[in-house]
């Protein structure tokens, strides 16, 4: 071995470089699909189930030292600004025509002022359908 140059990947000093963490909520709300044309034009209801995802380096001080940022601030934040606002709640009172897609940006610009590194939402409208945003998405095509 001596003499020889390590693989870069043995090199990667992890910490440094960016990575993501996820966590997950539920909130059961009813809604109104007023331009559908089948059944989601009745009143229904969800169990909605929502991925909150946040990217950036380790912190290197303080409690959260380590961490991207504590699931317990992640936790009180999107239970503060998303789930109990929507919970038990009729959809199309706070978000017009409330698809999948729009609940997700909505959430976006809830969290996003207090939530800094917010990365990625996906929001579960029943168990095999989803609406993804990423930050990415928002780069200037
Ligand atoms: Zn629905």
């Amino acid at each position: 071995m001596g003499g020889r140059t390590l693989p870069s990947r043995a090199r990667i000093r992890f910490g440094v470089f960016p990575m993501q963490i996820r966590k997950h909520f539920r909130f059961e709300a009813a809604h109104v699909l007023p331009y559908h044309s089948g059944k989601c034009a009745r009143m229904h209801g969800h169990s909605y189930r929502l991925e909150v995802a946040v990217r950036g380096p380790l912190q290197s001080h303080g409690p959260a030292r380590g961490m991207i940022e504590d699931f317990d601030t992640i936790k009180r934040l999107v239970h503060e600004h998303v789930v109990d606002a929507l919970d038990h709640q009729t959809l199309n009172d706070l978000i017009e025509n409330p698809t999948a897609e729009h609940i997700a940006m909505w959430i976006w610009k809830r969290l996003d002022p207090s939530l800094p590194g917010l990365d990625e939402l996906v929001l579960w409208e029943t168990a095999n359908s989803c609406a993804v945003l990423r930050r990415s998405d928002f780069v200037a095509p």
